[in-house]
């Protein structure tokens, strides 16, 4: 065992920045080496689909961190470090170039991948995945004014990219396989007030399609549905979900089930190992089950807590899980899990502002998402995430009123 006591986190994404540097805020005075492979420092990921792609924001404005603030905490950030495995028995991390890393307390923060699309064709020239700055700032360049964009899958990256397209003037055309957009995230009713949307801004949707093969001998020229549909297009956008980087979890013996697999504390079965944001399955005690989270919001609150733990403050993890997209001028902003209620109640909150309440089988609100104007949603949805952590029941009419104050629901909750 080294003689210095480190804090090694293997993962240089928000979440392991961000536990970086709340070691250092939480009193840590000891090593901290965060391992990444991406060869660029730590930056934010929500631009990339939005700011990035508009040319408003260069991907090098999304950094985290400028090199000073690592100097200054002494966190020794390597970004071309790729780990080839963990040795739990003898406490270190190996890297492929052989040089090994002794840990007191490792951290597992290794995100997710982006699935690939596999039918023939998917390696064409003009196929592009959006995960890194690298995949942004190429995505960014096909985005010209008349060319005509093929998005595979209608979930978040689907979706902001078609907004963004729009924005720089190109045709588009999403293909979902599934028969509606955003299946795992909210309810129907909320897809399909932001698929209008897109269809008034003049995108072509086409919902339960499956992919035959990608056309062209170089460069991709079209899509063929298996229903015979040929779709021409200069480019083609894959967002069809990501998995969990779990491999050398996996390799070393630590449980995963849907990522790897924590306590509330963010705890592996290993006492030394922890893992934290997208690439965790952690138990919610507010929504009693097991779940996994791939949004910009867990990644703090993983951090903040998982920090503190590696310092063995003993905090359990009970965030109400919070999301927000950007689509056209609208805001998306999304409490708890909506695709977790079973009744959906809506308040207008401006002529096209609404609030989408998610009720589970005991009435109980379990999330809510709010779609339209930021300054008309965006207060409502906070007051939900409290009712959300309190597990309020309230009655629909009361939800769905406007007149009905949703802050003197928590108070009555409260007492
Ligand atoms: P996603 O939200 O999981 O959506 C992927 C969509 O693609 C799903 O509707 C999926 O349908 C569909 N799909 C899967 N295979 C397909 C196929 N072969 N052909 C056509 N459609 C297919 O994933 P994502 O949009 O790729 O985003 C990746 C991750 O980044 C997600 O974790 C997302 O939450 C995150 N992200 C978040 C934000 C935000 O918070 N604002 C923005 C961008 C990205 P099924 O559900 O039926 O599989």
């Amino acid at each position: 065992m080294s003689t210095h006591p480190a804090m090694v986190i293997i993962g240089a994404g928000q979440c392991g920045a961000r536990t970086a540097h709340a070691l250092r805020e939480n009193g840590w005075d000891g090593e901290i080496t965060l391992l990444g492979n991406e060869c660029t420092a730590p930056y934010d990921r929500p631009p990339l689909s939005k700011a990035v792609l508009l040319g408003e924001r260069s991907t090098a404005q999304c950094a985290f961190y400028d090199e000073a603030f690592y100097r200054d905490r002494r966190i020794d950030l390597r970004v071309d470090a790729c780990v080839q495995k963990i040795d739990r028995g003898a406490r270190k991390v190996i890297l492929k170039d052989g040089r090994s890393i002794d840990y007191q307390r490792l951290l597992i923060a290794t995100g997710a991948e982006p699935r690939r699309l596999d039918v023939p064709g998917a390696n064409l020239e003009g196929v592009y995945l959006l995960r890194t700055a690298d995949d942004a700032n190429a995505l960014a360049e096909a985005l010209q004014p008349s060319r005509r964009i093929a998005i595979v899958g209608a979930g978040f990256i689907g979706l902001e990219v078609a907004a963004s397209a729009v924005a720089r003037g190109c045709e588009v055309v999403v293909i979902e396989a599934g028969a509606r957009a955003l299946m795992r995230a909210v309810p129907e009713i909320v897809a399909g007030y932001l698929i209008d949307r897109h269809r008034e801004m003049g995108v072509k949707i086409h919902f339960a399609a499956q992919i035959e093969r990608l056309l062209g001998t170089t460069h991709v020229t079209g899509v063929k549905l298996k229903d015979g549909t040929q779709i021409a297009c200069d480019c083609v956008v894959v967002g069809i979900g990501v998995k969990p980087r779990t491999e050398l979890a996996e390799a070393a013996g630590i449980d995963v089930a849907d990522g790897i697999a924590v306590d509330d504390t963010l705890r592996t079965n290993d006492p030394h190992i922890f893992a934290a944001g997208d690439v965790c399955s952690f138990p919610h005690r507010l929504f009693r089950r097991r779940m996994r989270l791939e949004c910009w919001k867990n990644a703090e609150d993983h951090a903040r807590i998982v920090a503190r733990n590696m310092l063995e403050r003993g905090e359990t993890y009970s965030e109400v899980p919070w999301f927000w997209s950007n689509q056209y001028d609208m805001t998306i902003q999304i409490a708890g899990m909506p695709a977790f209620g079973v009744q959906t109640v809506v308040r207008e909150t401006g002529a096209t502002s609404r609030i989408f309440f998610a009720l589970d089988r005991d009435g109980v609100l379990v999330g809510a998402s709010g779609v339209g104007k930021l300054a008309e949603i965006a207060r409502d949805v906070r007051v939900a995430q409290a009712l959300i952590a309190q597990r309020a029941c309230i009655e629909p009419a009361k939800l769905e009123d406007p007149a009905v104050k949703l802050k003197s629901l928590v108070a009555a909750e409260a007492a």
